[in-house]
């Protein structure tokens, strides 16, 4: 759940439950990323350098021709986006992110992909699109809607969520707290919620406080890890506890309300959601407590 007050970005990322960093917008100026933060094991990255030279662009650029390796298809979106400009060098790099992540730099004349293994296998297609979002943010262009849309297909995609999904399980060492906080203990919440809203049905996933005291995502639900975290923002007994409550129920309504994916879109909180949470007693209370955080 996100700060009541936090502004609409544009959310390129895969992020079932609004996780992590998801909902973060790309940076802008001498780099550009489809997303904030590497996953973990960056390090060891299993790389596989690739350059692309000068070849001749291709006529039509939806096509997504046989035989272009994705250093081809990031120099033909590059001379599209940059038709003046001599091509730089170009080297993918595929990193072992355990999320979509992408990010791409100009650094003394070489732009460098680094490019989620997740789209390793893509077709060129999913390939050409990235380059088009990630080139696009790094030279401030308009990105045309049909590649967010092809993009986001391919991440909606089954097999591919599937894919992520084990990945981050085996990669993505999350840390979770527990649920004792200085103030506040979390499976209390939980199990009060659960009695309350659930008829006590709902199994208790992994609880745990943020490592920071996030004033951004006040909390989120991570499918991955079967865990909700919370902002430690709440951990104190300066906040009215009906604030806390309501961020871990309206959390609590991810698991009951799984993300549901159509095409390109996801709709991660419904209209049934949304009718769920205005249940909550004292929504409109809770929901000012959030405003003033
Ligand atoms: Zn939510």
């Amino acid at each position: 759940m996100q700060h009541p007050a936090a502004p609409v970005q544009l959310q390129l990322d895969f992020e079932e439950g609004g996780a992590g960093g998801g909902e973060r917008a790309g940076r802008r100026g001498a780099r550009a990323r489809g997303e904030s933060a590497a996953g973990p094991g960056g390090n060891d990255a299993r790389r596989g350098a690739s350059d692309a030279g000068g070849r001749p662009a291709v006529s039509d650029p939806d096509q997504g021709p046989s035989g272009e390796t994705p250093g081809d298809i990031f120099a033909r979106v590059f001379r599209v986006l940059r038709p003046r400009t001599p091509q730089p060098r170009i080297v993918i790099e595929w990193r072992p992110y355990a999320n979509p992540n992408s990010s791409v730099r100009l650094e003394n004349g070489t732009l460098s992909a680094r490019i989620s293994d997740v789209f390793q296998g893509s077709p060129p297609r999913v390939i050409e699109a990235l380059a088009f979002i990630l080139l696009g943010k790094l030279y401030r262009k308009p990105i045309p809607k049909i590649y967010v849309h092809r993009y986001n297909c391919y991440l909606n995609r089954r097999d591919v969520r599937r894919g992520m999904h084990l990945i981050r399980q085996a990669r993505g060492r999350k840390f979770i707290s527990g649920p004792n906080g200085r103030v506040h203990n979390l499976a209390e919440i939980f199990d009060q919620l659960n009695q309350r809203y659930f008829e006590g049905i709902m199994a208790c996933p992994e609880l745990g406080w943020s490592r920071g005291v996030n004033r951004r995502l006040l909390g989120h639900f991570d499918p991955c890890h079967n865990a909700i975290i919370i902002s430690r923002i709440f951990d104190s007994a300066k906040v009215e506890r009906i604030a806390l409550e309501f961020v871990m129920y309206h959390e609590m309504l991810h698991l009951r309300f799984p993300t549901e994916f159509r095409g390109a879109r996801r709709c991660i909180h419904s209209g049934a959601f949304k009718k769920c949470e205005r249940e909550f007693a004292g929504w409109e209370y809770a929901r000012e407590l959030l405003k003033k955080l």
